[in-house]
């Protein structure tokens, strides 16, 4: 069965209960980047521009882990909505408390919004009961939370079961979804990546996965140090697990490893508050730590890069908070930027230094879910999504 997408739906006088990532940063009691919830905007309209009686909407935010927290309420959101749709948005106390029916029902209320879903411990333990209450307000599922597709949690999984037929993909999960499959199903070659950030353990699987199909891979930021230090390089007092360390070596002995390119110089200090220098050539002396990749790197990486057709990039190049380390980082969003090439960018930093560094209007595609993004690389499908097509 192929994934239907909502605009093959009959929304007319359907209620339509639809699960959105309004996973939104907040500060100061204030929404600091309203990004996840404009790219819900589309399906929103969509669903009340096409007669759908009700819009419920379903959300987590934060991790309140099972718990009634204010701190993680979705009052924000609901306000933000109700000022770009420029219609009333209810907000419920919580997703199944016994007046969320009767809210429903009543006429004067069009689009509801349902409190955290996380608010209760059943929606990450995919719970069957809970599942059936939160189906029971509709009668079309809508699911445009790309950000958390990889996860079986109830309302992006458990609940299409009572949606057989009137499962559907939103406008936002249809980009993501046709933006992946450009690296996933044959890449414009030559297709590179580049992996960066600091937990292996995390993103061991998309490596593999990523390094039979690539014709290069860059690997920058922590992720580099267990690899050189598997090619007898030294690293000083660089981040290094032992059991990433053992990853690497694993992964160097794979017949496919002459694909890594890795940086050849660095940027170094004693600790990320202490003066930086750069360290030429490969080995780090003792006691200092790397925490960007250096200007050579920069320069290897961009040459490169030059004549790739298609272009992954997830993770930065090094400590990117710090200014003193965010150069390698910043520097290879630029160069992505001025690229021929289809560039797609997934993960909350690489996202963010993009962003920062001005040029996002000139990446092909910029992510809303990091680890969904790796996870659909990994195993060409997420969970949700195989869900919308065939059930659970
Ligand atoms: P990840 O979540 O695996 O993508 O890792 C992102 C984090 O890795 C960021 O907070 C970076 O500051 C950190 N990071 C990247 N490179 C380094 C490095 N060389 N040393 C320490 N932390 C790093």
């Amino acid at each position: 069965m192929a994934l239907k997408y909502i605009d093959e739906a009959k929304l007319n006088g359907q209620k339509v209960i639809a699960r959105f990532d309004f996973n939104v940063p907040i500060k100061n009691e204030k929404i600091t980047d309203t990004t996840r919830i404009d790219s819900a905007l589309p399906t929103i309209k969509y669903i009340l521009d096409n007669g759908a009686s009700k819009l419920i909407m379903m959300s987590h935010l934060g991790r309140p882990d099972g718990q009634i927290n204010p701190k993680y309420s979705l009052k924000l959101v609901a306000s933000y909505l109700a000022e770009k749709l420029k219609q009333d948005v209810v907000l419920t106390e919580t997703a199944i408390d016994s007046s969320v029916k009767g809210i429903i029902n009543l006429p004067k209320h069009k689009i509801i919004l349902l409190e955290n879903v996380r608010f209760h411990a059943e929606e990450e333990e995919n719970d069957a009961e809970f599942a059936k209450i939160l189906a029971s307000y509709a009668d079309v599922y809508v699911n445009d939370a790309f950000g958390t597709s990889h996860r079986k949690h109830t309302s992006v999984y458990g609940i299409t079961q009572y949606f057989k037929n009137n499962s559907y993909g939103g406008f936002l999960l249809k980009q993501e979804v046709a933006a992946l499959m450009k690296i996933t199903d044959n890449p414009t070659r030559p297709f590179m990546a580049l992996v960066g950030g600091a937990k292996i353990a995390d993103k061991i699987k998309t490596l593999e996965r990523l390094l039979v199909n690539v014709d290069a891979l860059f690997i920058g930021g922590a992720m580099a140090y267990p690899f050189l230090k598997a090619q007898g390089k030294k690293i000083g007092a660089s981040l290094c697990s032992e059991s990433d360390y053992e990853l690497a070596k694993k992964i160097l002995n794979q017949s496919s490893a002459p694909k890594i390119i890795l940086p050849v110089d660095h940027i170094i200090a004693k600790g990320a508050d202490a003066p930086a220098e750069i360290c030429k050539g490969f080995d780090i002396p003792d006691g200092m730590m790397g925490f960007d990749i250096g200007p050579e790197s920069i320069k290897l990486f961009e040459q490169k890069i030059a004549p790739a057709k298609t272009v992954f990039w997830n993770g930065p190049m090094g400590m990117f908070e710090n200014e003193n380390f965010a150069k390698g980082t910043f520097s290879v969003a630029k160069i992505l930027a001025e690229l021929n090439a289809f560039t797609l960018v997934g993960g909350g930093d690489s996202v963010s230094a993009v962003n920062k560094s001005g040029v996002a209007s000139r990446i092909s595609h910029i992510s809303t879910g990091g680890g969904a993004s790796l996870e659909f690389i990994e195993q060409g499908q997420l969970p949700g999504i195989q869900a919308l097509k065939f059930g659970i």
